[in-house]
């Protein structure tokens, strides 16, 4: 990594960050730095949600334990509940003890430039401006209204050295507020005209993947085709995945098994997953396996030792599996192995 590059990172911050000075010494990465070389490598980083200690504690120990670099990511909602604040410090906590890991802390679904604003305010070094739907998360926003939400937040971030994604089509599903229920494609065309307009560091596209645990009522399908078509028109860009969970059999069975109710759940074929890298992916979203991965083992804990009442006594195994399962998709998205690449590049 390059020490000019970081340290620009880290001044900017500790200029532009109100609250924050510690923020000098711990190294976040920009999410450009990651992209760029999972891009060049044609791999995913794997972009995992977090909402407290454990989950943190469950990727950090998974990219250490793999040596692959990640985006540890946080939704609007999940800012609001860790009252802005506990979520940053504990995920800079995370880079504290593993300052061998590259690190981007992000912000998912960001709904306006008020929220990207504060995010990078406490130290954010990505950020998503979700376009695709209006704040509220309930209306689809029109392209034009799309790329001019994009186009303010790209002015505000991008001299900071901050990365921006951006969203083009909807994703369907609902993840926390954010959601549609249809899936609109994206139109490979309007993306090239949109990256012309808002040449944004990531593009996050909706090929048939959905938010949630129930994404297919049949089979899982993606249009690899569409996918190749924008890569094509975009040669240079890379692309994200949303809504990308596997939602495995075996944890929502034990979900079910000991008193839960997940029916119909069905996420998305690893294998098709993978096929995406060579197309441009860089970046995969994965929220949905790691709330079933907890739920799964604290359910199991609640049925199988209903004497036990110390919080640690469950949120430690529900951190354990957690950490299963993210290594796991770190090493199906090819990011295994690179972490220590980044670091010394
Ligand atoms: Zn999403």
């Amino acid at each position: 990594m390059k020490n000019k590059e970081l340290t620009r990172v880290s001044w900017s911050f500790l200029v532009y960050s109100k609250e924050l000075l510690l923020i000098d010494f711990i190294m976040l990465v920009p999410g450009k730095l990651l992209l760029d070389h999972a891009f060049a490598n044609q791999y995913a980083v794997g972009a995992f949600n977090a909402n407290n200690m454990e989950q943190v504690q469950a990727i950090i120990d998974a990219a250490a334990a793999t040596n692959s670099p990640v985006f540890i990511q946080v939704s609007r909602g999940a800012l609001e509940y860790s009252r802005m604040t506990y979520l940053r410090n504990i995920i800079l906590a995370a880079v504290e003890e593993h300052p061998e890991i590259p690190v981007a802390m992000h912000l998912d679904h960001g709904s306006d430039l008020e929220i990207v604003k504060r995010a990078i305010e406490l130290g954010f070094t990505s950020v998503m401006i979700d376009g695709s739907l209006d704040p509220t998360g309930k209306r689809a926003l029109s392209f034009e209204e799309n790329l001019a939400v994009t186009q303010s937040v790209l002015e505000y971030a991008r001299p900071l050295g901050v990365t921006v994604e951006a969203e083009l089509g909807t994703i369907g599903g609902v993840e926390d507020e954010a959601g549609v229920n249809a899936i609109h494609y994206t139109d490979p065309a309007q993306a090239e005209l949109f990256m012309k307009e808002a040449p944004v560091d990531s593009l996050a596209v909706a090929i048939g993947t959905a938010h949630g645990a129930v994404k297919f009522e049949g089979e899982c399908i993606l249009r690899h085709d569409l996918l190749q078509e924008i890569h094509k028109r975009l040669p240079n860009t890379p692309l994200v995945m949303h809504g990308s969970s596997s939602v495995p059999e075996e944890l929502v069975a034990q979900v079910n098994k000991y008193g839960g109710h997940m029916p119909n759940a069905k996420g998305v074929d690893i294998e098709q997953l993978q096929q995406t890298t060579q197309f441009g992916v860089s970046k995969i979203n994965v929220d949905t396996d790691g709330r079933i991965a907890v739920t799964a083992a604290i359910r199991k804990i609640f049925a199988e030792k209903p004497e036990e009442f110390d919080p640690r006594k469950y949120l430690g195994p529900a951190r354990d599996a957690l950490t299963e399962v993210v290594k796991a998709r770190m090493i199906a998205f090819g990011a295994a192995g690179h972490a220590s690449k980044i670091s010394q590049s």
